[in-house]
């Protein structure tokens, strides 16, 4: 289409032309000018037309081209996802340069390229690089291609910050583990599952013994070492289906789906010696500690989130007043 109208702008400026020539011949036939300065006046208007015209087709071209890329940008800013940026990306290159094959790839294609694909490198927000790979690829107009590229990485890096916002707000600052809120948020989701699902789950909360002693002789930054290593040892003993976050100070909670209170109390008894047997590093310091555990299931305790909390935290109440370094479950004494 758009040929076809620069096409019919050429041809419509021959006509101009054309006529203007003859009109202006007339008139100036009717002046009694020289020949010679006729032909220079024509001559020099005919000039004026022609330029004319041409910075209405370059006008024209900038403008489409202006368009086109307010469109790429347009459809780039569409998702926050990695994926469908470089989708919409391709597809969109793809209708502007008439390419019939292009990818993205980590790994530059040495074979690919030897059967002719051209190749550009795309910084990915931080993250590296990745390979765009085109057939047909002198059909890619490089001053656009370098615009369109700047905005790709752009709303690439956009992405990237866009994820690691997100981790950051639900993850710990101190153990890298999930923060309260987060975890209830999923807790809740999971909860519900079960009952669907009529599958059991267990929640666990556990409490640093005896913390302030450690504070009180090595100080809170050695504090926050034993902290952060006991929420590696945690993440380390879970499931990929299972759930660490920090309840708050020196407390952790987890969450098991598809694990029955028998189930949980095993699993709580793992942990509890993993703990009391590590050697802790904080600094100069090789420490260890134990922690106390109290523990509630679905649908054996509680049926609601906030009472299944609720039980777990009785427990570890009784943990605690029993002696501490145990583990405690909802509704046995
Ligand atoms: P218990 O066995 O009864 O739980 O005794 P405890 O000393 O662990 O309990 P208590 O509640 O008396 O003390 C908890 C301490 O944990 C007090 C608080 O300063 C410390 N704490 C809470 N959050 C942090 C933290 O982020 N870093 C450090 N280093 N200490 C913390
Ligand atoms: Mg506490
Ligand atoms: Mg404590």
């Amino acid at each position: 289409m758009f040929v076809l109208g620069i096409l019919a702008e050429i041809i419509a400026a021959f006509f101009i032309l054309y006529a203007f020539r003859k009109n202006c011949a007339f008139s100036l036939d009717n002046l009694s000018l020289a020949a010679e300065r006729k032909e220079e006046l024509l001559g020099a208007m005919e000039d004026r037309i022609q330029y004319a015209q041409e910075d209405n087709i370059k006008l024209g071209l900038l403008v489409d081209s202006e368009i086109a890329l307010y469109e790429v940008a347009k459809e780039l800013s569409q998702s926050l996802e990695e994926s469908d940026v470089l989708n919409a990306f391709k597809e969109k290159v793809s209708t502007i340069f008439g390419i019939t094959d292009c990818s993205f790839i980590e790994k530059p294609s040495l074979e690919k390229k030897d059967n002719g694909y051209g190749m550009i490198k795309v910084s990915r927000g931080g993250r590296g690089l990745l390979y765009f790979m085109a057939r047909d690829f002198d059909r890619i107009n490089k001053a656009k291609m370098t615009i369109l590229l700047a905005q790709l990485e752009l709303f690439l890096k956009r992405s990237q910050l866009y994820h690691e916002i997100q981790e950051l707000s639900i993850t710990d600052g101190l153990t890298g583990v999930y923060v309260r809120r987060y975890f209830l948020e999923r807790l809740k989701e999971e909860l519900s599952r079960a009952k669907v699902s009529g599958s059991a789950i267990s929640y666990i909360l556990l409490d640093v013994d005896k913390f302030k002693n450690i504070n009180d002789t090595y100080g809170h930054i050695v504090g926050d070492a034993v902290l952060k290593g006991i929420a590696g040892i945690l993440s380390a003993s879970l499931r990929s289906i299972d759930m660490c976050a920090r309840f708050g100070g020196e407390e952790f909670c987890l969450m098991l789906p598809e694990t029955t209170k028998e189930q949980a109390f095993a699993v709580s008894q793992r942990i509890r010696l993993k703990v009391q047997e590590a050697r802790i590093k904080a600094f100069n310091e090789n420490l260890t500690c134990t922690i106390s555990i109290g523990l509630a299931s679905y649908p054996d305790d509680a049926g609601q989130i906030n009472a299944l909390i609720d039980k777990a935290d009785k427990a570890l109440y009784r943990a605690k007043a029993q002696g501490r370094n145990r583990v405690c479950m909802a509704g046995v004494k």
